[in-house]
């Protein structure tokens, strides 16, 4: 027997109606790319998103055609993306900070059929306008008084776009498993795989993040997504904000963190969620100008491990809540978030910081278990470390077009390839990805746990540790690391701060100083760079021991 309740889809563009009806006038502030802030609403987004849906309609584009986007966090791209979803059509995130080469592929790869971009990103545009092959026409993120003088075909700004449009626009109806939005991990091994995100698995991803253990987002809030829509769906912020009648704040195309604090001061934000290396320049900005920031209350940090020196300083020093979370596009994009329990809140003050460095709790929504190099299932004691997989409903199936298929098996579980512990209360720690596990004398070694207390010495600005090759042991660590402006450090220095808190064999057999270390288009540490650049590298006693 079925239940007699309504069918009542879930639609990501009833997410902008609802609260365009009971938060029209909640404001949505964008730095513009063009300079100066720009102050919108909800009810000003529903109307000018359907405008858009009116405009490419006119332009034969409807369900199930991908319409990219290269573009920052403004409120116009979050216009385009509603736009481009209530029409069934599906908006594909470029990332700017890829390759033009990579970037073409992938449109092509997806076979978009229009563009929307920054004005920032016109060069980048003109360059790989003649090798998109799908693509009818250009829309440009602005008004004609800034559009670029570039050569791009069918170009349109935006504006005028969508100036023929009176807002009544009705969204179109379909299935809530019909595919919303497209976003390519930077694919490590191999070409970037498409995951394709459903209506549906957006809108249940948005009730997750809001509720209290994930992001606590409430109609109180002032949300400043610094994570950009092009890297893994906004981390759901460009959902769940809406859902909830928070403030939306978006940054445009200015990260560092100067301009970052001039926000959060400037616009009262209580939230905010970035990758570590974003906070970082935050931390130093307020180190170096002495100034607070009294509205903020929660930083979700993500995407990377958090260091717990990181964790402790936000907390300790500007008594803002620290909220660690894992995640991968895949998973659109949350996993797990690190929010007290009942048991965790009463630790003492250090113990808690040290419960706060780990990954954090699956949501309901999510699943997960570790399992052995065998695929069996390993003990939920905090203890073993085995291959992460997950499943649930904002999880992928498969890949667009079928690609990357063996992360996948018939239970439904996906394949993380990342390693972890998971304890009986759900708390899941990361030691590594699965391709970046040292392994020496038969052992594991956690690169991340290394690099966390690395960084946690005051002169150490970023830290890698990779695996070198090791005669007698297989592979040893090597911890590279970048000293921050006007200090100094030696490699006793390093190792004497690390001694006692790892195993002996733990310890990196050398540091390197260097200036530079490589990172991925969505601001991780590039390992297979940093390997090959030290592919010929000998530990010093592997003469000796060889
Ligand atoms: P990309 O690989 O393109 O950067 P993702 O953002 O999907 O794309 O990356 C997901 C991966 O990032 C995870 O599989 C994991 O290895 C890493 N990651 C994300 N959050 C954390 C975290 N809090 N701690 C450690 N690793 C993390």
């Amino acid at each position: 027997m079925l239940g007699l309740m309504q069918d009542w889809p879930l639609l990501v563009h009833k997410i902008i109606d609802h609260t365009a009806l009971y938060h029209g006038d909640r404001e949505v502030v964008t730095r513009s790319v063009e300079g100066p802030i720009e102050r919108s609403n909800y009810r000003q987004i529903a109307a000018r998103a359907r405008n858009v849906s009116a405009a490419l309609e006119a332009r034969g584009i409807g369900l199930g055609d991908r319409v990219a986007t290269l573009a920052w966090n403004t409120a116009r791209h979050l216009e385009a993306w509603y736009g481009i979803a209530g029409i069934g059509a599906i908006y594909h995130t470029l990332n700017p900070r890829q390759f033009p080469d990579q970037i073409a592929w992938i449109a092509n790869h997806a076979e978009d059929r229009a563009l929307f971009f920054d004005i920032g990103f016109a060069d980048i545009v003109a360059r790989i306008a003649p090798s998109l092959q799908r693509v009818e026409f250009y829309v440009a993120l602005t008004d004609r008084a800034h559009l670029p003088d570039v050569k791009i075909p069918n170009l349109v700004a935006y504006e005028d776009f969508i100036a023929g449009g009176s807002g009544d626009f009705s969204w179109r109806q379909f299935d809530e498993h019909t595919a919303c939005g497209l976003c390519y991990t930077s694919g490590t091994t191999g070409n970037p795989k498409g995951v394709l995100y459903s209506h549906r698995s957006n809108t249940l991803l948005a009730m997750m993040a809001c509720r209290a253990d994930a992001l606590g987002i409430s109609a109180r809030d002032a949300i400043l997504p610094v994570v950009p829509m092009f890297h893994a769906n906004a981390w759901g912020i460009a959902f769940a904000a809406p859902m909830a009648g928070a403030k939306l704040v978006m940054p445009g195309a200015k990260l560092d963190g100067a301009s970052l604090c001039e926000l959060f001061g400037g616009e009262k934000v209580t939230m905010t969620a970035a990758v570590p290396t974003v906070w970082q320049g935050v931390l130093n900005h307020l180190q170096e100008t002495g100034k607070t920031l009294p509205h903020l209350q929660r930083v979700l940090i993500g995407g990377a491990a958090c260091p717990r020196s990181m964790i402790e300083t936000f907390e300790k020093k500007y008594g803002i809540e620290v909220i660690h979370g894992w995640g991968m596009t895949e998973m659109s994009p949350l996993g797990t978030l690190n929010t007290p329990t009942a048991k965790t809140a009463e630790l003492p003050y250090e113990q808690r910081l040290d419960s706060k460095a780990g990954q954090g709790r699956p949501p309901f929504g999510v699943e997960m278990k570790i399992v052995d190099g065998n695929g069996r299932e390993l003990p939920r004691d905090g203890v073993a470390v085995g291959r992460l997989k997950v499943r649930g409903p904002a999880v992928a199936k498969s890949y667009f077009r079928g690609e990357g298929s063996g992360a996948f098996d018939g239970e439904g579980w996906f394949d993380t390839a990342d390693m972890g512990t998971l304890d009986a209360d759900g708390m899941m720690a990361i030691t590594d990805r699965a391709k970046d596990v040292i392994k020496s004398g038969g052992e594991w070694i956690s690169s991340i746990e290394i690099e966390n207390l690395a960084v946690g010495h005051p002169a150490v600005a970023e830290a890698a540790v990779i695996a070198v090759r090791h005669p007698k042991w297989g592979e040893r660590p090597l911890l590279v690391a970048i000293l921050k402006p006007g200090r100094t450090a030696t490699k006793k220095d390093i190792l004497d701060h690390l001694s006692g808190k790892i195993a002996k064999w733990w310890m990196p057999d050398e540091v390197v100083f260097v200036d530079d270390i490589p990172h991925s288009a969505t601001g991780k540490i590039q390992k297979t760079a940093l390997r090959e650049r030290f592919a010929d590298y000998r530990p010093p006693d592997a003469e000796r021991t060889g």
